[in-house]
């Protein structure tokens, strides 16, 4: 069969949930006047750890490596978001980002761009023990590791990978090259680390990390997720009560996504992101890119666009930005996880972003 090349990919429909047409405007706006400026990059889908709430214990196929962006294209999309789609805060993340090669010289690029980003990275937090130096040399702002134990037993059944004092050694190594704050973000599940909640905060509070905790989403790779054992926000709360006082922050949470307390009426403070029992959709501000280039406007819709393929058939920029901001005009209001007839995403959030 002879290939014939059709020029430019189809670029999708630019028309919102209700059928109204995008309006011209710079930004990332959709059809619910919501404005992303906030974009999470996927420097790849690998991993060194298997978390049980993530990925199987084997079996998960890589992207090819042939897919995933280069250096060049990844920057260049950054600084398509950033000049011309008013993307003001980048998220790296993965899979692992400091899997990635070269991740020290794709900070100082982005960290370069005009204007500039402000630039996090969410991490396992294997191998920042001797890179968090560099990573904040190359104008690192912000960091997040994730933790969902501190009993190395746990940590090596949650995670696969018997790695829990790497971990701890590059969360001090973060604190130590002055990144401030370092949170941690961690997932309870039952049967595992559900009991975790209190020396989970405790040890934040000793050693002056933020923590967040995140509630189980369906975006595992093995399709694992089941309701009744997640642990909500409601009883991750009733569990820290009763060992602390925690009482409502007092700054506005605004897009953020975790609700904050102070605890024993400050300074610390503890988070939780309960994306599952009380959505924050209506408040969203993020819009993500793969690896391999699709951008996406929620972690729970199959909607995205194939930026790479345009970009290797050589689209110009605002080409590329148009492209961007009909995704996120067709972004929907919320993520559905609670309607009846949710299917979960067929892309994992190691192959999203998370
Ligand atoms: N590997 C890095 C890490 O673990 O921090 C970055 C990628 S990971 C996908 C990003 C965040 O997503 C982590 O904090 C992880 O705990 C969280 N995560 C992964 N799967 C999740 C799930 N099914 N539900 C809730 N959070 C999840
Ligand atoms: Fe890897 Fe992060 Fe997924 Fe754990 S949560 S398996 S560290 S990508």
């Amino acid at each position: 069969m002879t290939a014939v090349h059709l020029g430019f990919p189809r670029v999708p429909s630019n028309r919102g949930p209700s059928g109204t047409p995008r309006p011209e405007h710079p930004g990332l706006v959709d059809s619910f006047g919501r404005v992303a400026t906030d974009l999470r990059v996927s420097l790849t889908d690998r991993c060194n750890l298997r978390c049980t709430y993530c990925m199987p214990a084997e079996g998960l196929d890589w992207m090819p490596s042939d897919q995933v962006l280069t250096d060049d294209e990844l920057v260049r999309l950054m600084r398509i978001a950033v000049e011309m789609l008013g993307v003001t805060d980048i998220r790296l993340t993965g899979g692992e980002p400091l899997l990635r090669p070269g991740l020290e010289n794709i900070v100082e690029r982005i960290t370069a761009l005009d204007p500039r980003p402000r630039v996090s990275m969410t991490t396992n937090g294997i191998g920042l023990a001797k890179r968090a130096p560099g990573l904040v040399s190359a104008g690192l702002d912000r960091i997040n590791v994730s933790l969902d134990t501190i009993d190395r037993e746990r940590f090596a059944e949650l995670t696969r990978r018997d790695r829990l004092p790497h971990v701890l050694a590059g969360l001090a190594a973060a604190r130590d090259a002055g990144l401030s704050p370092v949170k941690i973000n961690s997932v309870l599940m039952r049967g595992y680390n559900e009991h975790e909640a209190v020396p989970l905060l405790r040890f934040c509070l000793e050693e002056g990390y933020h923590l967040r905790f995140i509630e189980q989403m369906p975006l595992d790779a093995q399709h694992g997720w089941n309701r009744r054992d997640m642990i909500t926000a409601e009883e991750i709360l009733a569990m820290l009560g009763e060992a602390f006082t925690l009482s409502p922050f007092p700054a506005p949470r605004g897009g953020a996504p975790a609700e904050r307390w102070l605890v024993d009426g400050g300074p610390g403070d503890v988070g939780v992101i309960a994306s599952v029992t009380r959505p924050f959709c209506s408040a969203c501000e993020r819009t993500r890119l793969t690896a391999d280039g699709a951008v996406r406007s929620c972690l729970f819709s199959n909607d995205e666009t194939d930026l790479r393929s345009l970009v290797r058939a050589g689209a110009r920029d605002k080409e590329v930005a148009d492209a961007w901001r009909d995704t996120m005009w067709r972004k929907l209001a919320g993520h559905e996880i609670n309607e009846a007839g949710f299917a979960q995403p067929i892309r994992p959030m190691s192959a999203i972003g998370g």
